[in-house]
């Protein structure tokens, strides 16, 4: 079967709208935001999705962190992976 979309990939999603510059520049952070990363803590790789804007997580470990807002690491965040976000009830489980 013939391929669908061609060079445009990702963005074949927007159609014909909001013109071709916008699709190419959204289709590079896009492509780095569905890209397979490697997760800081258990090292899996193309286990971690973003659950809101810079927030990211792994499915394989259940690790919570501040990222960038389309990819889990920016080169920006010096803690990395440091700063992480813990459930409550493991918060208090490791504080007791
Ligand atoms: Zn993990």
């Amino acid at each position: 079967m013939a391929r669908r979309t061609k060079s445009v990939g990702i963005v074949g999603r927007y159609g014909p709208r909001y013109g071709s510059t916008l699709r190419k520049r959204v289709k590079k952070v896009l492509e780095k935001r569905y890209a397979p990363h490697k997760c800081p803590v258990c090292g899996a790789v193309g286990r971690v999705y973003r659950i809101s804007t810079g927030i990211w997580a792994c499915k394989k470990c259940g690790a919570k962190w501040a990222g960038g807002a389309y990819v889990p690491k920016t080169g920006l965040n010096l803690y990395y992976p440091n700063v992480m976000i813990i459930d409550r009830e493991e918060y208090l489980r490791r504080n007791k």
